[in-house]
């Protein structure tokens, strides 16, 4: 079973090399264009380019199928360095790495063999598709089915709010293969599904996408939705793992790598959010003197920026747990949650610095603001990640 644990890392020297190099990108290319393409709502397709090139799609991925194989504490670096610009970028790369992880840590050989090269390239590219239209947090809920038919299965039903489901092709789809189980979770299996036949490149039939979902940020990334209808794709290759009824279980180990990346993101936020608000305290002036001498500045660029160093030091310790291959529920939980909590917090008092400015479509803060609070509601809202903490608490400290 490889998984990002297995890596040894990188030296120390060979990280600040690569996150150089990903420093260099977000200069040149993104900051340049961040700005006109969120407002324009345009997905950033030679971004997406870069990124092949650059070999995010593959971050996570064992280099015997053409990834980097880095560790999960450099892609958190690469991914809060990525947000600080552009959080929706990160959105692109980070939901096909959880597809790619399923196959990676619960795949068969064939299928490794088969899916990872094509995701490490970024040539497939895709993401995690659980959420339906009446099951988000309730996953055991989903009504997608996947009926076995000799080597096929033939899938059924609707899933919403799917990152890269309209620009990409292929997704890690929770299903149920038996919906009368009981308890539910063991009716469930996760299939990777493909809108084009990997092989031919040809359309499948029986997949659509419907519409395009609008969002109050995050727009550089597609939101969409999947409707199978008679969708039918091969068994061997599809059901991870060669086995029905562990999909549950996947779907919530491939979560702690998207926990830690939204903690990432938020971090990001949180530190853009912050460095533009020291930087303007201290060229606006009000009653004489630049704000940052008022008090009441102050006090909020304090809080800010403690908030935002604990919020990374989380995202670290997380990262560094995640890559000694235990499960890190509770680690995961609490860095997203501070961090995601914090990126609201400083991206909103932000704002506040920026007096009217913080309002305008001109500065970076209000699509700081709205980005965030999508860090307190994906791969799991931050309701849940406080009584998953709550839970392991009380597991690991029994009386
Ligand atoms: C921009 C965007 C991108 C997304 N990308 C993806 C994706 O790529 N793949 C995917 O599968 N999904 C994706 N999602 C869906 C996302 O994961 C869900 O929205 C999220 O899990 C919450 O589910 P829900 O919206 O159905 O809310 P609900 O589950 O209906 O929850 C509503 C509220 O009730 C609270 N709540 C629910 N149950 C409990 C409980 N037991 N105890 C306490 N509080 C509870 C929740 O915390 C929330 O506050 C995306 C969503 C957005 C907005």
């Amino acid at each position: 079973m490889a998984d990002a644990s297995d890596f040894d890392g990188l030296s120390a020297e060979d990280e600040a090399l690569v996150l150089e190099s990903i420093d260099k990108w977000v200069r040149a290319k993104v900051a340049p264009v961040a700005m006109e393409l969120e407002h324009a709502n345009e997905y950033p397709q030679a971004l997406v380019e870069d990124m092949k090139e650059l070999g995010l799609f593959g971050a996570l991925i064992d280099p015997q199928y053409g990834g980097l194989g880095l560790s999960a504490t450099t892609y958190a670096k690469i991914v809060t360095r990525i947000a600080k610009e552009w959080m929706s970028l990160t959105g692109i790369f980070n939901s096909h790495l959880m597809m790619a992880q399923i196959v990676q840590k619960f795949g068969t050989q064939t299928q490794k063999d088969y899916w990872l090269p094509k995701f490490a390239t970024g040539e497939l590219r895709g993401g995690l598709g659980l959420t339906e239209p009446d099951a988000g947090t309730d996953l055991q809920a989903i009504r997608t089915v996947a009926k076995r038919d000799g080597d096929k299965y033939v899938v059924n039903g609707a899933k919403t709010w799917i990152s890269n489901a309209i620009e990409g092709q292929a997704n890690a789809l929770l299903v149920k293969t038996d919906p009368d189980a009981q308890p539910r979770y063991k009716g469930m299996s996760m299939l990777i599904v493909s809108k084009i036949d990997p092989d031919t490149g040809e359309a499948k039939p029986g997949v659509t996408n419907g519409k395009k979902l609008e969002k109050l940020g995050y727009k550089g990334i597609d939101s969409g939705e999947f409707i199978f209808d008679n969708y039918e794709c091969d068994a061997e290759l599809s059901l991870v793992g060669g086995e029905e009824g562990k999909g549950f279980f996947m779907a919530t180990g491939g979560l702690e790598i998207g926990r830690i990346n939204i903690a990432a993101r938020s971090v990001g936020i949180a530190q853009r959010a912050l460095e533009e608000s020291v930087a303007y305290a201290q060229t606006r002036k009000t009653m004489g003197k630049p704000i940052a001498e008022h008090q009441a500045i102050q006090l909020k660029l304090g809080e800010m920026g403690a908030k935002t160093r604990a919020a990374e030091l989380l995202v670290e310790d997380a990262a560094r747990m995640y890559d000694t291959g235990e499960r890190i529920d509770m680690e995961a939980g609490m860095a997203k949650y501070f961090a995601s909590e914090t990126a609201v917090e400083v991206a909103t008092e932000a704002m506040r610095i920026h007096g009217g400015y913080g309002y305008s479509k001109e500065y970076v803060i209000e699509r700081l603001y709205r980005d965030a609070p999508l860090m307190c509601i994906g791969e799991g809202t931050n309701e849940m990640q406080r009584i998953i903490i709550a839970k392991q608490l009380v597991k690991r400290n029994p009386v």
